[in-house]
């Protein structure tokens, strides 16, 4: 349960007075649902208003706030015009402009004869000073409330500065003193403030460095966010590992079987990994591995192996996929291999119904099953297994912590493996897997040939459907990739419809089309005719990014590959390349290219490393971005940035350990202010382990 001190902080922001569902509604979609998240909205920007010059001094052009008395209202012969209203100090003359005034209203705020104090931005009109619609007006007594610093926050459409500043000033109002959670030392060596302080500072920039993610501050607010992801990590991960694991350790006899079918040497990478794996599995604490590897390295390879160890022990493994596509492909690599070695091995998604379902349940609950592949559909509720020992996870970072817990619960003691094509950045990692061990595949198998890589403005699409049609006539296989179209999944489509019914006119019924929105047995049945049938050309959205593997495919097309991010590129760019003849991948452009566009196209071209290019991702555009996109599945940081904060981020991740290692449940008075810290940025899942262990 939620500490109660932090109630306040989970109000709805609809519960602040003259926050109404429309505002609410403006506000969450830019900062958050609750007063929380207002915390974390802080400023891009501020208005100093602390500039307040006598008239004759004041320069235009900037924003000042001024004392003036209040001479002559002049109302204009129609409405068209403005309402103006001359003020002057003893030094010079100042015009107030008003544009559809209400004149009541201007004649109570601003009295002939009075003195106030104007604050807004400056502008010379003629000979004239003068300021349009001034932001603040008030009388001589109110003017200390007024010099001062505004900060200015993201917005959205909609929603004005004043809305949400009045909004966010309600909740820090009412900002709690929290436990401090940080190590004191550590916050002492910093000079950092305490949380609520930090919080205040935040929101209340004085010069333009306040506005810096350096800040004391802003660094302790993204520290105090990265320990919480930091703990969090290494709360589920030794849950994970508490209860006990149980020695697997096959004879070998099935893998031997398999490996002498194989038609390749395994590669040095690979057997190191293998033998990492086994070494897990046949400890006595749970294995949680990560096995990373570029597209085409081979790790399905590797976990067939550790999965065959597993049925050596007379248990079952299973092998979970983000999407039907790959697991229908991963079902196509792996079955004949475990039919070497007389594995039965049942398919799982959300397709299989009925009868067929019924029996798969039952191989799986007999134990008829060895091998199980599939999409979330394996750990459904109604499915159970009769020794599950290892579980296989291909994520491409689309599954999150409580679905691998979900499967691994389906049996005892279960090993999990997650494999990863994204070449993860170090730093990175750490965020999204704390300190998981790590296996990877760093050299491609041999007989790849390396890709030639072009980039070309789409006015030449004419030349490259022609070289296209050079290359079917020597026997290639083309995908031709159309670009994502942002929110909308309809103009995808429209936008592949329309380069398929194109490149139709020209090369006939060679050309196949495969999109999201198609249902299953119609995608399959292209995808089957582009590997052995009468389709050469495969147009697709990205829905091919994954894991597909037709090794005759030795040409690819990526149109508008600017809108594309490089680790989507890097990953499309994979499918081809695995057979023995070159490959072509050809990256076409819209003008006008951006510096930053450009920049990314021409890795793209130079490197096939996928390490390299994550890296450069990074530099180009920032953390932030990068772990931005909601599908990469990535945590997403409010206030940390690691190209910023990556030492703070190692510093977080010795504290979590030092602090688990010292107190596992949580308990001291140090422990307790942490859990606050988790609920604090919503990590209840973490929490309920904690309890439950
Ligand atoms: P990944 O899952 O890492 O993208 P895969 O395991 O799907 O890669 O392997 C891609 C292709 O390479 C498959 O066709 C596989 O049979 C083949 N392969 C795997 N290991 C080797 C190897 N050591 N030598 C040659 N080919 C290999
Ligand atoms: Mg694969």
């Amino acid at each position: 349960m939620r500490p109660e001190i932090l109630y306040p902080l989970f109000r709805p922001v609809t519960d602040l007075k003259g926050v109404g569902p429309r505002i609410g509604n403006l506000i969450e979609k830019v900062a958050g649902a609750n007063l929380a998240h207002l915390l974390w909205h802080v400023p891009s920007g501020m208005i100093d208003r602390r500039y307040a010059p006598k008239i004759v001094d004041a320069t235009p052009g900037v924003i000042a706030t001024i004392t003036v008395q209040v001479d002559q209202h002049r109302k204009p012969p129609n409405r068209r015009m403005p309402y103006k209203i001359l003020c002057s100090d003893e030094t010079g003359s100042l015009t107030l402009v008003f544009f559809h005034a209400h004149e009541d209203y201007l004649r109570k705020t601003l009295p002939e004869g009075e003195t106030r104090v104007v604050s807004g931005q400056l502008e010379q009109f003629g000979s004239d000073l003068q300021i349009t619609h001034p932001d603040h007006i008030c009388t001589p007594e109110e003017i200390e409330t007024l010099k001062k610093v505004e900060p200015v926050y993201p917005l959205t459409a909609g929603l004005t500065l004043k809305a949400l500043g009045r909004a966010i000033n309600a909740t820090l109002v009412d900002v709690p003193e929290l436990p401090e959670w940080a190590d004191q030392s550590f916050v002492t060596k910093q000079h950092w403030p305490r949380w609520h302080e930090a919080v205040l500072q935040a929101h209340a920039p004085e010069n333009a460095r306040d506005l810096e993610p350096t800040t004391t501050a802003r660094a302790r607010l993204a520290y105090d966010e990265l320990l919480s992801n930091q703990v969090a990590l290494a709360v589920i991960r030794k849950h994970l590992r508490r209860a006990k694991g149980r020695p697997v350790s096959g004879s070998g006899a099935l893998r031997q079987r398999v490996l002498k079918t194989l038609p390749f040497q395994l590669t040095p990478s690979q057997t190191v990994a293998i033998d990492e794996i086994l070494a897990d599995m046949g400890s006595d604490v749970r294995m949680l591995r990560l096995l990373q590897g570029d597209v085409g390295s081979g790790k399905t390879m590797v976990a067939v192996m550790a999965m065959l160890n597993a049925v050596e022990c007379g248990a079952q493994s299973v092998l979970m996929a983000p999407t039907e596509i790959l697991a229908r492909q991963h079902l196509a690599t792996i079955e004949p291999l475990a039919k070497a070695a007389g594995v039965r091995t049942v398919l799982l998604t959300g397709r299989e119904r009925g009868k067929n379902r019924t029996s798969v349940l039952e191989a799986l609950e007999s134990g008829a099953a060895g091998f199980a592949v599939g999409t979330h559909a394996l750990f459904q509720d109604d499915v159970g297994y009769k020794n599950l020992a290892l579980a296989v996870i291909d994520e491409q970072h689309r599954f999150g912590v409580h679905q691998r817990l979900a499967l691994a619960a389906k049996g005892q003691a279960v090993d999990t493996l997650v494999m990863t094509a994204t070449p993860i950045p170090r730093t990175l990692m750490l965020t999204a897997y704390g300190d998981m061990e790590v296996s990877r595949l760093t050299e491609k198998p041999a007989g790849r040939t390396p890709i030639d890589t072009r980039i070309l403005p789409i006015e030449r699409l004419g030349q490259v459907t022609e070289a296209v049609g050079r290359a079917l006539n020597d026997g290639a296989k083309v995908y031709w990739v159309c670009p994502l179209v942002e929110e909308s999944e309809k103009l995808d489509v429209a936008a592949v419809e329309d380069r398929h019914a194109h490149l139709a006119e020209v090369f006939g019924d060679r050309v196949g089309l495969v999109h999201g929105r198609m249902k299953g047995p119609a995608k399959d049945k292209v995808m089957a005719e582009f590997i052995n049938g009468g389709v050469d050309i495969l147009v697709a959205t990205t829905v091919i990014e994954v894991g597909v593997d037709v090794a005759a495919a030795s040409v690819m097309v990526v149109e508008h590959a600017e809108r594309f991010g490089l680790a989507q590129l890097h990953q499309l760019r994979g499918r081809i390349g695995r057979g023995a003849t070159a490959s072509t991948c050809l990256l076409l452009y819209a003008q006008p290219l951006s510096k930053m566009a450009r920049a990314r196209l021409t890795i793209m071209r130079e490197t096939d490393d996928g390490f390299k290019i994550a890296e450069e991702d990074l530099r180009l555009r920032g953390a932030g971005e990068l772990l931005g996109t909601r599908q990469s599945g990535m945590p997403e940081f409010k206030l940390a940035d690691l190209q910023v904060h990556a030492e703070l981020l190692a510093a977080a991740r010795d504290d979590a350990t030092l602090l688990l290692s010292r107190d596992p449940e949580l308990t001291s008075e140090r422990g307790q202010a942490v859990r606050t810290l988790l609920y604090l940025f919503e990590r209840e899942t973490a929490v309920r382990n904690l309890r439950s262990g």
